[in-house]
């Protein structure tokens, strides 16, 4: 069974992100949902909440070979411990090259059999984080094309 982990801070889960976990899904038997809590960042929702976003999400879209977990410690030792060695990331533009492939050859020096595939973002979520997200959010910005309507009200109640 091939198995990959689509790890990420989720803060809150977009459609960008989605659409990752769609395609990643089409080509594994079973996927990970890893939502990792990043020292650098200091997350809006708590690792409940995301990982509660989530789960609607994966409900509402049908996404039966997805699961969801979250790590707080290193990817390479969770992936190890699981047997995993497919980790998916999402490229949105030249930008996020960089920091991608630092991480990816990291993990790789950790683990020499650990292999990043990296996804191309569709062109409509080509501008899309969840930073954005949350900026739009902070002036009372419409979210309706940037993340499904179910979690739209969890994200307002944050900057009520
Ligand atoms: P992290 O804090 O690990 O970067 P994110 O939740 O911001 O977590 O992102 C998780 C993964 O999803 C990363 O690989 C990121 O590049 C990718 N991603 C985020 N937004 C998009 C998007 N709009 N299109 C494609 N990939 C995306």
């Amino acid at each position: 069974m091939k198995e990959a982990i689509y790890p990420g801070s989720f803060d809150p889960i977009t459609f960008g992100h989605i659409d990752i976990i769609k395609r990643a899904a089409r080509i594994v038997d079973r996927l990970v949902v890893c939502v990792l809590t990043n020292p650098q960042k200091k997350p809006l929702f708590s690792r409940e909440e995301r990982v509660n976003m989530i789960d609607g999400v994966l409900r509402e879209n049908g996404l039966t070979n997805v699961v969801i977990d979250t790590n707080e410690g290193l990817l390479v030792d969770y992936a190890k411990d699981r047997g995993i060695n497919t980790i998916i990331r999402g490229l949105r533009a030249v930008t996020d090259f960089e920091y991608e492939l630092q991480i990816a050859q990291v993990n790789r020096r950790q683990m020499p059999e650990f292999e990043t595939v990296f996804l191309l973002t569709s062109l409509e979520y080509s501008y899309l984080s969840s930073s954005l997200v949350k900026e739009f959010a902070y002036y009372k910005g419409d979210l309706t094309k940037f993340v499904p309507a179910s979690i739209i009200p969890q994200i307002e109640a944050k900057y009520k």
